[in-house]
C-alpha cells in the first residue's frame, strides 16, 4: 500500500478525476475527505467506495471559492482524522465556449474564483497544519490549458491554470523547508462531465475524436490516468519532486502544431 494511513483532501471529488483520485487513495490505504460543493448523493458514492478497502472517508460539502466555507472544511477534516498529509486541488470549472474578446466579467469572476482561488484558500487553510508537522503533499490539478495548447474559445480557463502552475512553482518553494512538496498536474483531454458545458452530445464526439487523432497515443485520457499520477505525486517514491508541472496528456503537447 503506498498510502497506508495517510489522510488525504481530495476538493472535487464527487464525480470525474476527483473521484478517481478519492477512491484511488483510498485503495492504496489512506483515509479519505470527499469534498463536494453541489453533488452531496455523489460525493457519498465515492465514500462507500474507499469504506469497502476497510478506510474511513467522510464527505465534507464547501463551495472552494468561499474562504470561510474552506475554512470550515480544513477544521473538520482535522477534527475528524486529526492532520492532513495529501492536499488534492482537484475542484475545477470551466465555461461554455466563448471567443476571449466576448468573454464576460461574471465568467472572469467565476472561473478565477474557483480554479485560482478556491486552490489558493485550500492551501493557505492546510498549509499551517503542514508546517506544524513538517510534512505534506500539495498537488494542483493544472490543464494542458495552461501551457498554450487546448482547444479553442476557452477566456478565462487557461490563465486560470497558468496561474496555478506559477502559484505551485513559488509555493514549493516557501513551503520545501518544511518537508512540504508541492506539484501541479496538467492533464490533456480527459473524459468527464466538464468538457458537456455548453456541447451538444454530438459536438462532444467529434470534439473527442478531434482530439485522440492528434495525440500520440490516439486516445483521450480516463480518470485513471490522472489518478494513478496523483498516487505518485501523493506517495513518498515522489519525495524528491517539488515545484513541478507534470503534464499527463497521452502526447499531444508534442504536436503542437497539429492540435485544436
Ligand atoms: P467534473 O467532472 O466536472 O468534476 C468537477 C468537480 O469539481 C465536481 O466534483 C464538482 O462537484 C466540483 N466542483 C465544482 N465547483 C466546485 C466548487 N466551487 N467547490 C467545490 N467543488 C466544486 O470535472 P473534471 O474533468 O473531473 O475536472 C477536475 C479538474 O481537472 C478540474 O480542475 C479541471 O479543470 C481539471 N482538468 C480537467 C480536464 C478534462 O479534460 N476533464 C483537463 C484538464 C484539467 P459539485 O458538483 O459538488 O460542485
Amino acid at each position: 500500500m503506498r498510502l497506508k494511513d495517510k489522510v488525504c483532501l481530495v476538493t472535487g471529488a464527487s464525480r470525474g478525476i476527483g473521484r478517481a483520485i478519492a477512491i484511488t487513495f483510498g485503495r492504496e490505504g489512506a483515509d479519505v475527505a470527499v469534498n463536494y460543493s453541489r453533488s452531496r448523493e455523489k460525493a457519498e458514492e465515492v465514500v462507500n467506495e474507499i469504506i469497502k478497502f476497510g478506510r474511513k472517508a467522510i464527505t465534507v460539502k464547501a463551495d472552494v471559492s468561499n474562504k470561510e466555507e474552506v475554512n470550515e472544511m480544513v477544521e473538520t477534516v482535522i477534527k475528524e482524522f486529526g492532520k492532513i498529509d495529501v492536499l488534492v486541488n482537484n475542484a475545477g470549472i470551466t465555461w461554455k465556449p466563448t471567443k476571449i474578446l466576448e468573454g464576460t466579467k461574471e465568467e472572469w469572476e467565476k472561473v478565477l474564483g474557483v480554479n485560482l482561488l478556491g486552490t489558493y484558500y485550500c492551501i493557505q487553510a492546510v498549509a499551517p497544519h503542514m508546517i506544524k508537522r513538517r510534512y505534506g503533499k500539495i498537488i494542483n490539478i493544472s490543464s494542458l490549458a495552461s501551457i498554450g495548447t487546448t482547444f479553442g474559445e476557452q477566456v478565462a480557463y487557461g490563465p486560470s491554470k497558468a496561474a496555478i502552475n506559477i502559484l505551485t512553482k513559488r509555493l514549493a518553494y516557501e513551503l520545501g523547508e518544511y518537508n512540504i512538496c508541492v506539484n501541479a498536474i496538467a492533464p490533456g483531454l480527459i473524459k468527464t462531465e466538464i468538457l458537456s458545458v455548453g456541447r451538444s452530445e454530438e459536438e462532444l464526439e467529434k470534439l473527442f475524436n478531434k482530439i485522440a487523432s492528434v495525440t500520440a497515443l490516439r486516445r483521450i485520457g480516463e480518470p485513471q490516468d490522472i489518478a494513478n499520477v496523483a498516487l505518485f505525486l501523493a506517495s513518498d517514491e515522489s519525495n524528491f519532486i517539488t515545484g513541478q508541472v507534470i503534464v499527463a496528456d497521452g502526447g499531444r503537447f508534442n504536436f503542437l502544431s497539429h492540435s485544436v
